[in-house]
């Protein structure tokens, strides 16, 4: 890479950390997961002056960790929760539009057994009111099946017992992804978001300072802003958020040998799971279950993969899906609204609280990766409360996410230079110019921001992505510029970051 261009990502961040210091915001968000991202843009699309600080990389948080759906939530409505499948259901079509991209429908068949504890009538009463909610919308309409149909959606399926189904529709994305093309549309309107800052202590006052560190220098300064959003999921107060495990597993999915989504009820707890594909694997999930663990070592447990795979083993018997078969197991914490632990978590809301204390501090609690966007725009109809300057309307639903591009600028780069097509490593085909990209377009600063975050490599090969790790430190030396040294400290990070991730602790942890 030419020197001067290496100068040039150098000097971006640095102009952004410089930025950081020399203004006063209007508002600086602590956080940068779908919450805190999809809050940056709202508040640049109304003109706000806005920061966002994130302690790792973008997404590193729950918003890399969940089932991947936009959703209505029809499982919601076993529990009544009628405004969160609208509100839901509502912006499922309003992702559709802006992030085609990134948000795609798909189908879902929901095979019924014998004795279930939603019987088929029950089922088809459930998606009627799902449809209702949707509007009637051809989109998402639902179909019941009889046993044959099932059958004939997915030919796997166990036989045994079944008494028939439904399939309906809902939508998948790149939860990272997704959180990615938030921050990157907050920039374009005039937002500065950094990663790799963390927030360390917020001095009230007329503007609030908050201290941050940088963390790959450690140098510490001061960022000014009149509001201060916090929306740091499950890192928030615990008087305000309490959490709840989920796990997934992934595995090859000509093991599974599912044809698309399936909702299935856990023949362990008869809790609602998903069976969902993903290119070549199939991802299982999830668990959910009340912790107070910290969301910076959340690992997925033995138990947890157990319940998993004997969950997906009565749906698909073909192969016995053994922990051999498992290619990465993951948690996330879900932040949900306190309210106790005394029921299950899965009858907890996914709604969300936005609250404002006397500090003036807006604190959010709860929501979906679905709701993000309108959870967004009521924290910032707060925020120009707080401000008293008026309100302005959000507009985040009538333009496009950004990231279109982003296929026909790699093929671009392939073009000008071949080798940037060539697959990192043989098992996956995530390729030399997707870390270019990365690194150049889409403030990628470490291993893991390209492994994990930009790519799903780590997710998807068995050694979670460390023979390409390898390869993707020496292109990111040679962009970066980094020493010897340097390098040899990212691949250890990397490491770090990897067990964080997707070691399986032993159940009795
Ligand atoms: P996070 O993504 O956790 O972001 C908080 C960020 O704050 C983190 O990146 C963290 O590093 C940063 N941070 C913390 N402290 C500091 C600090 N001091 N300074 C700077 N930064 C800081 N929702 C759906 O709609 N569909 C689904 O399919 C779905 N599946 C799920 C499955 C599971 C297992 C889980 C756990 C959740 C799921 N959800 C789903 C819910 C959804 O993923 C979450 O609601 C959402 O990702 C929460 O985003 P967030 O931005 O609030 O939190």
């Amino acid at each position: 890479m030419p020197p001067e261009r290496r100068e040039n990502l150098r000097a971006a961040r640095a102009a952004v950390l410089h930025n950081l210091t020399d203004t006063v915001f209007d508002v600086l968000v602590i956080g940068g997961g779908i919450t805190g991202a999809g809050t940056a843009r709202d508040a640049a699309m109304r003109g706000l002056s806005v920061a966002l600080v994130e302690k790792e990389d973008f997404a590193s948080g729950t918003s890399s960790r969940s089932s991947r759906l936009i959703h209505g939530g029809v499982r919601y409505l076993e529990h009544g929760q009628v405004h969160m499948v609208r509100e839901s259901s509502r912006e499922r079509a309003v992702l559709l539009e802006i992030a085609p991209h990134l948000v795609q429908r798909l189908r879902f068949t929901w095979p019924v057994y014998r004795g279930a504890r939603v019987p088929r009538w029950k089922l088809a009463l459930a998606l009627t009111v799902y449809d209702r909610l949707a509007g009637y919308s051809k989109l998402w309409h639902h179909d019941r099946l009889d046993t044959r149909e099932v059958l004939e959606n997915e030919p796997a399926l166990n036989p045994k017992d079944l008494t028939g189904g439904a399939s309906y529709f809902d939508a998948c994305t790149d939860d990272s992804r997704l959180t990615l093309a938030n921050i990157l549309s907050a920039r374009e309107y005039g937002a500065e978001a950094a990663n790799y800052v963390r927030a360390v202590k917020i001095n009230p006052g007329k503007p609030n300072g908050v201290r941050v560190r940088d963390e790959l220098t450690s140098i510490e300064f001061e960022i000014r802003a009149r509001v201060v959003v916090d929306a740091t999921g499950p890192w928030a107060s615990e008087t305000l958020t309490q959490k709840s495990r989920g796990t997934h597993i992934a595995l090859d999915r000509k093991l599974v040998n599912n044809q698309e989504a399936l909702t299935v009820l856990s023949p362990v707890d008869s809790r609602v799971m998903f069976i969902l594909p993903s290119g070549n694997f199939t991802i299982i999930g999830t668990t959910d279950s009340w912790t107070s663990e910290s969301p910076d070592d959340v690992h997925a447990t033995a138990a947890e993969v157990e319940y998993l795979l004997r969950s997906a083993r009565a749906y698909f018997p073909e192969h016995y899906l053994s922990r051999d078969h498992v290619t990465s197991a993951w948690a996330g914490l879900r932040p949900l609204v306190a309210s106790g632990t005394r029921v299950s978590p899965s009858a907890i809301s996914r709604e969300h609280r936005i609250t404002r204390d006397r500090s003036g501090l807006i604190s959010v609690s709860g929501g979906k990766m679905t709701t993000y966007r309108s959870m967004a725009a009521e924290i910032c109809d707060e925020v120009q409360r707080a401000l008293r300057s008026g309100k302005s309307p959000s507009t985040t639903a009538a333009e496009m996410l950004a990231g279109s591009g982003r296929a026909g600028d790699l093929k671009d780069l392939a073009r000008e230079n071949p080798r940037l097509a060539e697959p990192l490593v043989a098992d996956h085909p995530a390729t030399h110019g997707e870390v270019r990209y990365a690194v150049s377009s889409e403030l990628a600063m470490t291993i893991g921001d390209v492994l994990i975050r930009r790519t799903r490599v780590a997710f998807e090969t068995a050694d979670h992505g460390r023979q390409a790790a390898a390869v993707v430190a020496e292109d990111m030396a040679w962009m970066f510029g980094w020493s010897e040294k340097e390098k040899s400290d990212q691949l250890r990070r990397f490491e770090t970051e990897v067990n964080r991730i997707f070691v399986i602790r032993p159940s009795a942890a």
